[in-house]
Parts: structure tokens; sequence; C-alpha cells
């Protein structure tokens, strides 16, 4: 199961601890409203039995008629009097006179000191106190009985309320802790979509560090710190790659000259002649592919910002094209310039980088074209200036269209018989285009051709 959010598990974090300690506290406040009622109803009790024990004392001599009367004045005045009665040592009730009444039923126990206990009266509970008194010199016991049913009523009633509060508690925790925890977690959501604009293209950029000194500040700090290194070991790579390409591109270019020079000499037999040849192509190679090293690298090592320079679209399309013309007239191609009013429009790139990418990819498209094929150029005006390059050649499959533009990558070669390129020369052109904010989309479908376009943008900002 996926786990839940942040969010939702401190929400129910929130709601777990909080209605636990609703309960402890319920239950805590049950014990003390227990406690403080029943030492209330004790006090009571005892109150009453001391003025019946007092009104008792007063009696010095036996006489039951006027006890009964002396003490109906004195019950008559308390609440539950009615409940109170007075018994003799050996048990038997000495008032009220008429105990017909239920609580009669109460036991009527002696006690050597005043003490209080809880009796039943069928399943009625009572709390019942009962003193040793004086009457005309012979010991008595005063029992004062109370019913603990309102308490009881009470009781529950508090206990109902409580278990009643659990639902809205657990509910509004719930909610609060969720939104609160989504709430906090905010800055976090902010950090996640800066870093996600953070691409190797824009290594220079840094997440905002919060005012606040707390985690987040710390962690922003540390993604800081990180995105600096990753961008020095990158610039150093880029660096190591463009000083290995310079230092090499000088020996090469001796190694070609030395080759042609070489093979100008008229005493050469065939097999040295063949051999130079081949020293000729590959250094010429070689120069190419350091070239394309060395401009990967320089773009690598510039920080991703536009340019403002601006291009002539037409222009650099009919010197591009111009070059190519000579390849094209060997294979017998057509290569033909669409005249379109776009081909006016000027782009924010400049010139030098316009002609390169649209080199790379006309170049392709004279690669991969069989002799007599036909490739077009044309420029449309949309939002952005599409430039657009359609040939009729062998095309690229479907699942090769997503990594055309990854380094040195290459469809397989067996399917035709070019031979030239490393895989860099599109690559080099997406990332040129990025620094502009341009784009580079491919349409291709096997044996029928490819159509790429440049979505270039009209004006710099
Ligand atoms: P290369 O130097 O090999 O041409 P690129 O980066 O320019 O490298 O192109 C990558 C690969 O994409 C090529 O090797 C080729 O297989 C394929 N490709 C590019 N353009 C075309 C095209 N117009 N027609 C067919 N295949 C193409």
């Amino acid at each position: 199961m996926k786990p839940f959010s942040i969010s939702l598990r401190l929400g129910i974090w929130y709601a777990g601890l909080s209605v636990l300690g609703f309960a402890l506290f319920g239950i805590a406040m049950w014990f003390v409203l227990t406690s403080s009622m029943l030492a209330w109803k004790d006090r009571t009790l005892q109150m009453r039995a001391t003025r019946v024990q007092a009104a008792l004392a007063t009696m010095s001599r036996r006489d039951d008629a006027a006890m009964i009367k002396r003490l109906n004045e004195v019950v008559g005045l308390l609440p539950e009097g009615e409940l109170i009665r007075v018994a003799r040592n050996d048990g038997q009730p000495l008032f009220p006179r008429d105990v017909a009444s239920h609580t009669s039923r109460l036991p009527l126990s002696s006690c050597p000191i005043p003490s209080l206990r809880d009796v039943f009266v069928g399943r009625e509970k009572y709390r019942q106190m009962c003193m040793p008194a004086l009457y005309a010199g012979d010991t008595v016991y005063v029992v004062a009985p109370s019913p603990l049913l309102e308490d009881r009523i009470l009781l529950r009633n508090f206990t109902y309320g409580l278990l009643r509060t659990i639902p809205f508690i657990l509910l509004l925790s719930g909610v609060g802790g969720y939104v609160l925890s989504r709430r906090a977690l905010r800055p976090v959501d902010l950090l996640i979509a800066e870093a996600k604009t953070i691409t190797p293209d824009n290594l220079t950029r840094r997440l905002t560090v919060s005012a606040a000194d707390d985690q987040l500040r710390r962690l922003a700090m540390e993604w800081n710190g990180l995105l600096s290194r990753i961008h020095s070991a990158m610039s150093q790579v880029a660096q190591f790659t463009a000083d290995a390409s310079h230092e090499l591109r000088t020996p090469v270019a001796y190694i070609r000259a030395t080759a042609e020079y070489s093979l100008g000499l008229p005493s050469l037999d065939d097999e040295t002649r063949e051999g130079l040849c081949a020293i000729v192509d590959e250094a010429r190679l070689m120069s190419d592919l350091l070239e394309n090293l060395l401009t990967l690298a320089r773009l690598d090592m510039t920080p991703g910002s536009l340019r403002s320079e601006t291009a002539d679209v037409g222009s650099v399309i009919a010197e591009v094209a111009e070059y190519f013309r000579p390849a094209v007239n060997q294979k017998e191609q057509a290569l033909t310039v669409m005249p379109t009013d776009a081909v006016r429009a000027s782009v924010c790139m400049s010139a030098l980088h316009l002609r390169r990418i649209l080199t790379v990819i006309l170049d392709n498209a004279v690669k991969y074209t069989p002799v007599r094929g036909r490739i077009t150029v044309a420029c449309n005006m949309h939002e952005t200036v599409d430039v657009v390059v359609a040939d009729s050649g062998i095309g690229i499959a479907a699942e090769h269209l997503g990594r055309i533009f990854d380094r040195f990558y290459r469809v397989d070669q067996s399917r035709t018989d070019v031979t030239e390129g490393v895989g860099l020369g599109l690559s080099i052109a997406k990332l040129i285009a990025e620094l502009y904010g341009a784009r580079i989309d491919v349409v291709s479908s096997v044996g029928q051709g490819t159509t790429v376009t440049m979505r270039l943008p009209p004006s710099c900002p």
C-alpha cells in the first residue's frame, strides 16, 4: 500500500493524540468529580447526623414522646430528613415511630465510632452515615442515609457528554492538523518547485534561502552547496574536454597536412598512396570530432542565459543551402528553398549559431537521403519562426527518435553507407537552440523521410 502523505499522517497523529489527551482529561475529571461529590455528600450527612446527635444530647431524661417530637422538629428542617433514623443499642428502631416506609429496609447498624458506608436497597444505592449518640445516658445510633441516584445520573450525563464530544475533537484535530501541516509544508513545496527548474543547463541557479533559522533554511543551504559542487565538477570536466580538444587540434591538423603533402609526391607506390589517403580521411574525421567536442565543451561552460543577437533567417538559409550545393549535386538530389514571406523574418539568435544548427540539420538531410532524393527548406511564421527541413530519406524508427539528441548516439549505421559523423551534430544543435529558448522537433517515418522543425524565437526579450 502506498504510504500516506506527511500531511495526512500528521493529521491522523494530531487526531489520535488529541483524542487520547481528551480521554485522559475526561477520566481524570471523572475521578475528581466522583470524589468531590462523595466528599460533599459525606460532609452533608455528617452535619445532619451531628444535628440529630446534638438534639438527643439535650434530652436529660428518657421520654420517648418528647424525644420524637424534638427530633421531628429537627429533621423537618433538614433535607432528606425523613430518611434519618435513630436505633437502640440492640438494633431496635427508636425514631421514627412509623417505620413502614421503604427506608426501613436500610440496615440499622450499630457503630462504635462515626462511620460511612454504601448500602443497597434493592438496586438502589445509598450513602449512609452512622454516628453514636447519647439519649438520657444510653448509647443510641443516628443513621443518616442519602440516595446516590442523582449523583449517578450526573456522572452518567457527564460521561455521555464527554463521549459525544470525542467525534468533534477527532474531526477538528484531524482536519486542523492536516490543514496546519499543509501550511507548514508549503515552503517545502516551493523549494521542490524551485529545485525542479534547476537543470544541467542552468546549474548557476540557486534555491531561495529563507530568513528564518530553521530546517528549511539549512536544507536550502545544503542544496545550494551541493549544486555548487556539482557545477564546479561539471565545469572542470567541460574545461578538461575543451583543453584536450584544443591541444589535440594542432597535432591532428599537422598529421593531416603532412599526409596531404606526402600524397602530392610523385614517387609514391599505390600501397603507400592508399595508406596516406586513409590517414587523411581519418585525420579529417578526427578534426571534425575535436571541433564538435570543443563546441560542446564551450557550450556546456556557457551560462544558459538568452542572448540578444538577431539573425536574418533568409540569408542564413541561402548561405547554408549554397554551401551544400556541391554535395547535393554530387548525389543528384533536389534541394529546394521554398520562397515564403517568412524568409524575411529575423530571429533572436546569433547568425553564427543559426548557421551551425542549420548546417547540422541539412548535413543529416543530405547524408541520409539517397541519390536523387528530395530536400526542401521552408520558413513559416507562427508564434515562433519555424525553419522546416524535410527530406525523402531513409527516416528514423520511432524507438530511436527520443535518443537522436543524445551525445554520441547514432541509429544503427548498417542501414546506410554513411560513415561520416559521430553522433554529436544534433546534440550540439539542441544545446545551442536551448540557449536561445528555441526548440527542435523531429517527425520521421522509416523509408518515407524526416522533417526537422526549428522553432526560433522571433524577438529577444
Ligand atoms: P551524426 O553525426 O551521426 O549525423 P547526429 O547527432 O547529427 O549525428 O544525428 C544522430 C543520428 O540521427 C544519426 O546518426 C542518424 O542516424 C539520425 N538522423 C539524424 N538526421 C536524420 C535524417 N534526416 N534522416 C535519417 N536519420 C537521421
